[in-house]
């Protein structure tokens, strides 16, 4: 019997991430290192999507506050992720993973183009499956990608990595009174304003009563441990709403 709680998840890294201390662009022991993650997740049967930002190399809203295009910067932003996409599939076909991207925007000397049958497909045939160019919409972003492609897969939760390890009260690395939620619901994460995605995303992925776990990309072997049923992390789930509504 498989030691995941999970079948299939969307995995959401920021771009950010892939950065490491440089500041800028992809630091390849980084992306290595979350390849690592994937699999190990893939040896205990977990079938995964990934969807990268792009916000270490590119922002459209970086061109708008300079009174630029909006929509060509987040074009460039959108090709921005299928970079960092094409980054992971390189470190995960290193390590023997058969691993593939689809492009919500079509490139076919690149890669793949995204289907969700045949995405569905190469998922059952225990592919990783990069989600690269976000939605392929302008003023969207891979938050809401990455729940559009989680609810479009029926994936059972969406992986949000960030910095730290959760949802916290107040920021940890200023408040050392600050604690970490270990559940919350969409809608609290709506109303709360608790910047862990977009609204979008969220809503999105409340519709579709697929829980968001939010842990730290910075830890090895923290996708593992949450997927086996411990770890660190805050869900954000139908759940949590459910209990809040009878305690009320
Ligand atoms: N983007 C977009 N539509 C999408 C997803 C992304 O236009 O569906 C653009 C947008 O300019 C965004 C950039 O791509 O700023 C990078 O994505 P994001 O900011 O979500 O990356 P992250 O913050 O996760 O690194």
């Amino acid at each position: 019997m498989s030691e995941a709680r999970y079948r299939r998840v969307v995995l959401k890294a920021s771009g950010e991430a892939l950065m490491g201390e440089q500041g800028f662009g992809i630091d390849v022991s980084v992306v290595d290192r979350i390849a690592r993650d994937i699999v190990e997740a893939r040896k205990i049967g977990v079938e995964v999507g990934v969807v990268i930002g792009g916000g270490n190399i590119f922002r459209g809203v970086a061109v708008a506050s300079k009174g630029g295009d909006r929509v060509t910067g987040d074009h460039m932003g959108m090709l921005a992720t299928v970079i960092n996409s094409l980054a992971l599939r390189t470190s995960l076909v290193k390590m023997g993973v058969d691993a593939v991207v689809m492009s919500a925007i079509a490139m076919p000397e690149l890669c793949e183009s995204f289907s969700q049958r045949q995405a569905m497909s190469y998922m059952d045939a225990g592919k990783v499956v990069i989600f690269a160019g976000g939605t392929g919409n302008p003023f969207f972003t891979t938050d809401s990608a990455a729940a559009l492609r989680a609810a479009e897969i029926g994936a059972d939760a969406l992986f949000k990595g960030t910095q730290v390890d959760g949802v916290y009260s107040a920021d940890p690395r200023k408040d050392p009174d600050a604690t970490r939620f270990d559940t919350l619901s969409h809608a609290q994460v709506i109303r709360d304003g608790l910047a862990i995605m977009d609204t979008a995303a969220i809503a999105l992925a409340r519709e579709n009563h697929i829980p968001i776990i939010v842990f730290s990309i910075h830890e090895e072997g923290g996708f593992n441990a949450i997927l086996k049923g411990g770890g660190h992390c805050t869900i954000v789930s139908d759940d949590a709403d459910t209990e809040q509504r009878a305690g009320a």
